[in-house]
């Protein structure tokens, strides 16, 4: 096991384009760290480097503090699980997953046959051990790959999307797997997706990344909960935070349908007229009707126009049309395009309590935690709150 740390690395492709641009991160040993941001930020190009299928352009790569730039991946000792994983379709999942083992030849057989087993109980593939890959599901090839994975004895295991080919289902049984692996046997790891669920619910921290900017590093509960700016308040979160322009009146704001007061933490770093994006996430609203006392106390009601619900069972979603003048509305629709965001239209999304009845196109009484709120520069996207 080893911890890795990336100074300032950079990797820029022949017509000057940086996917990763001056990116520094330590994972600390036996971490398990996420990678995560939308598609084309760089975030395999940065795997790609950890484990040296990619030349770095600046920057160190240390792993247990060595520097490995210039190490060919088979000296970095590191085990790679791909999207695309590639078993040998002659081979039993035995001999599937002992095959890294047998390449060298100073582990003797009886080594050989405890740690398969080993990671086949792990995997529960223990039934399956005799099986050619052509008789397993897309989950057991998976997961036979992973066995590969985690059968030597490594600095690091570092995934690459490899539950994007299984259906819903399995990829949460294998995100329970992984994550309880991972825990037993504390190695280094460092996972990229871009599945929301993947991001919050497996790693100790996240890394997110935009455009080979890294923009934030911080466990799952403090990206949702203090995002630093718009883009990654946007992206955590689904449905994504609510944003809408506020206007700053003394020590209160006026958002659509509602007004609030400044939250303290942003104190100080407004001015009065001030056009701010204000950020407020789905859940964080509720039908009136349905609210209890205490809650009602905290937040602020009001009425507003239903155009669409989504009933989902457990919740649903209300879509919530509304206007900006013109100016604001056309502040917003650049920004939107600046942060690729699709939060930012003139609408809001909330979800509530599914008993709620709600009808379309009618108005209704909401309930919005503004204890919750968080105030964005509209100018940097910074989180002033
Ligand atoms: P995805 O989730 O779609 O896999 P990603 O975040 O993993 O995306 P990378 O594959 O790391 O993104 O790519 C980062 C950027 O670098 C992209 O804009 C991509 O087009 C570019 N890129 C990747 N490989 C090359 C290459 N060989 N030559 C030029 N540009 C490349």
């Amino acid at each position: 096991m080893a911890a890795i740390e990336m100074r300032n690395i950079v990797k820029e492709y022949g017509d000057g384009f940086k996917a990763v641009n001056d990116v520094s991160l330590d994972i600390a040993d036996g971490e398990f760290m996420i990678l995560v941001g939308p598609s084309g930020c760089g975030k395999s190009t940065l795997l790609r480097m950890i484990v040296g299928l990619e030349d770095i352009t600046s920057g160190d790569m240390l792993i247990g503090g060595d520097r490995v730039n210039e190490k060919a991946p088979r000296d970095r000792n590191l085990s790679m699980v791909f999207q695309n994983y590639a078993l040998y379709p002659h081979l039993t999942v035995f001999e599937n997953i002992a095959f890294p083992l047998r390449l060298n030849k100073k582990i003797k057989e009886e080594e050989i046959q405890t740690r398969v087993r080993d990671a086949a109980s792990m995997l529960e593939l223990d039934e399956h051990l005799d099986r050619k890959p052509a008789n397993l599901s897309g989950g057991q090839r998976q997961r036979v790959a992973m066995g590969r994975a985690i059968v030597r004895r490594v600095n690091a295991f570092l995934f690459d999307e490899p539950l994007s080919n299984l259906d819903a289902k399995l990829r949460g049984q294998m995100r329970t797997e992984i994550s309880r692996m991972q825990r037993r046997l504390g190695t280094t790891t460092v996972y990229v997706t871009h599945d929301q669920t993947e991001a919050m619910t497996l790693g100790d921290r996240v890394a997110v990344l935009r455009r080979g900017l890294l923009q934030q590093v911080a466990s799952p509960r403090e990206l949702y909960e203090q995002p630093v700016n718009m883009f990654v308040a946007g992206f955590i979160g689904s449905p994504p935070m609510n944003f809408m322009p506020a206007v700053v009146s003394g020590n209160r704001l006026t958002l659509p349908f509602l007004e609030a007061d400044v939250p303290a933490t942003a104190a100080g770093k407004v001015t009065d007229g001030q056009l701010l994006i204000a950020g407020l996430r789905p859940e964080h609203f509720e039908d009136a009707r349905l609210l209890d006392p205490v809650k009602r106390e905290r937040g602020v009601t009001f009425r507003a126009p239903v155009d669409v619900t989504e009933w989902l069972g457990d919740s649903q979603y209300a879509y919530i049309p509304f206007e900006s003048n013109p100016e604001v509305a056309e502040e917003l629709a650049k920004l939107a395009a600046e942060l690729d965001s699709e939060a930012l239209r003139s609408q809001l999304i909330i979800s509530i309590d599914a008993m709620s009845r709600l009808r379309e196109n009618h108005e209704a009484e909401f309930w919005a935690d503004t204890g919750r709120l968080h105030l964005f520069d509209p100018r940097t996207g910074e989180n002033l709150t």
